[in-house]
């Protein structure tokens, strides 16, 4: 047992703040919340961090595949709009992707995940020419850094109906493993989602593949839809439906789906969307940096979840912006909406990790938590936590990071190699840079 003392309860949405008390963890998960633990356990390991104490953040959809973008020093032709920005960037980069540069951005890209005090990634991933055996070189970041989360590959037939079944098969054989894993008695923290790039890169074949994956493994379709308003125009061009109308009929609208963004959808489409009970992952920064618009119906999804699509995995930073976006853009929500929307991620993982409790600093809940090395100028009380979040807390000020009741990052140190994950990072990159040059 290990006790984490004398420290605030810090919850994000609904916003509260606890007098300091103990945290007492046992298998991987909270035993008891409460004063005087300390004493009640003398034998127990004793942590002593100060500060605050909240659950762990949970980053609901991002791309490590881009983790190694930052810098990229390769000259992209100019686009004039979001498809030839797929095809002259992001396409041309994760084509370029092999196994050592998966692995070194699945380990870049949890590595960033840890340090910002994130505990769980759900992420979509792609790398069209390194398909089958891609999620187990991914899974590598999570497992080394220690971070919870749920893979999938982007299935896509912009390279090939044949390619768009490989990926399919790649989700497949992953979630497999996985339960067998399970059943065998393991203790996996990944778990699969079944995953697709688009609609507009997804013909009816593959869709029919996913459909019948999703029922074959109990696991939900992972997908961006209407990022850009193509996506909505080709699909009642080439398919007379709208986008969630096309999905819905393939059967693959239902509580384990993800979708992402979702600028374009339509009123009847939110609601269908609703009544399905699906989520939806907002990423205001990235639909910022591609200039594909803004989704000003967000606030009408019962389960919208934020993202960071790839853009690291700062989810403070994250909700930051999509609180400032929306006064932007008009909006009159204040910032506890969009913490909510960073909670909600942990519902996401419930239903991917059944029989586990995510998101709450009590007893029965999973050990995911975040320290928080944060002295504020002015009090920080219960009613007052999303202004303490917009205007004054970063994830700069995390001191931990700790998964399943083990510290993955401690006082500000990495438990894991970070030097190495960076310096593997760097090489990679160079390899990565020069087989985008050979690829145009
Ligand atoms: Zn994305």
């Amino acid at each position: 047992m290990m006790i984490i003392e004398n420290v605030r309860v810090l919850h994000f949405s609904p916003g509260s703040v606890s007098e300091p008390m103990d945290i007492a963890i046992e298998g991987g998960k909270i035993a008891e919340v409460g004063k005087g633990l300390a004493a009640k356990h003398p034998k127990a390991e004793r942590v002593s961090p100060g500060g605050y104490v909240s659950p762990g953040l949970v980053c609901s959809h991002n791309h490590f595949y881009s983790a190694l973008a930052r810098g990229l020093s390769v000259s992209i032709a100019p686009s004039k709009d979001f498809a030839q920005q797929l095809k002259n960037m992001w396409w041309l980069l994760d084509r370029a992707l092999d196994e050592g540069i998966v692995r070194a951005s699945g380990l870049a890209g949890a590595a960033d995940a840890a340090m910002a005090g994130v505990t769980s990634v759900v992420d979509h991933h792609a790398s069209p020419e390194f398909i089958e055996g891609s999620l187990d070189v991914l899974r590598e970041g999570f497992d080394t850094v220690g971070l919870r989360g749920v893979l999938c590959y982007e299935a896509t037939d912009r390279n090939g109906v044949p390619d768009g079944l490989a990926g399919v098969r790649e989700n497949e054989r992953f979630a497999r493993k996985l339960d067998a894993e399970r059943k065998a008695g393991g203790t996996a923290l990944v778990d699969a989602a079944i995953g697709a790039h688009a609609p507009f890169t997804v013909g009816d074949e593959t869709l029919a593949a996913l459909s019948a994956t999703c029922k074959a493994t109990g696991r939900g379709l992972h997908i961006h839809v209407a990022e850009d308003k193509f996506d909505a125009v080709d699909s009642r061009y080439r398919f007379d439906k709208d986008i969630c109308v096309r999905l819905d009929d393939a059967g693959l609208l239902g509580p384990k789906t993800i979708l992402g963004h979702g600028l374009f959808l339509t009123q009847s489409e939110v609601e269908l969307v609703n009544e399905r009970d699906c989520f939806i992952a907002h990423n205001a920064r990235s639909n910022m940096n591609n200039c594909v618009g803004y989704n000003d119906k967000i606030g009408q999804y019962k389960n919208a979840v934020l993202g960071t699509d790839g853009i690291g995995s700062d989810m403070i930073e994250e909700a930051n912006f999509a609180f400032f976006k929306h006064h932007d853009a008009g909006g009159t929500r204040w910032m506890d909406s969009y913490l909510e929307m960073l909670q909600n991620g942990n519902r996401l993982l419930e239903r991917y990790f059944p029989g586990k409790r995510l998101g709450r600093v009590e007893a029965g809940y999973e050990a995911d938590l975040t320290f928080w090395d944060y002295d504020p100028p002015t009090p920080l009380e219960s009613g007052n936590v999303a202004g303490h979040v917009a205007f004054g807390m970063s994830s700069r000020m995390v001191s931990s990071t700790m998964v399943a009741g083990k510290f993955i990052v401690q006082d500000r140190k990495p438990l894991f190699d970070a030097r190495a994950i960076a310096a593997t990072g760097r090489s990679e990159t160079r390899r990565l840079w020069q087989r985008m040059e050979e690829r145009k």
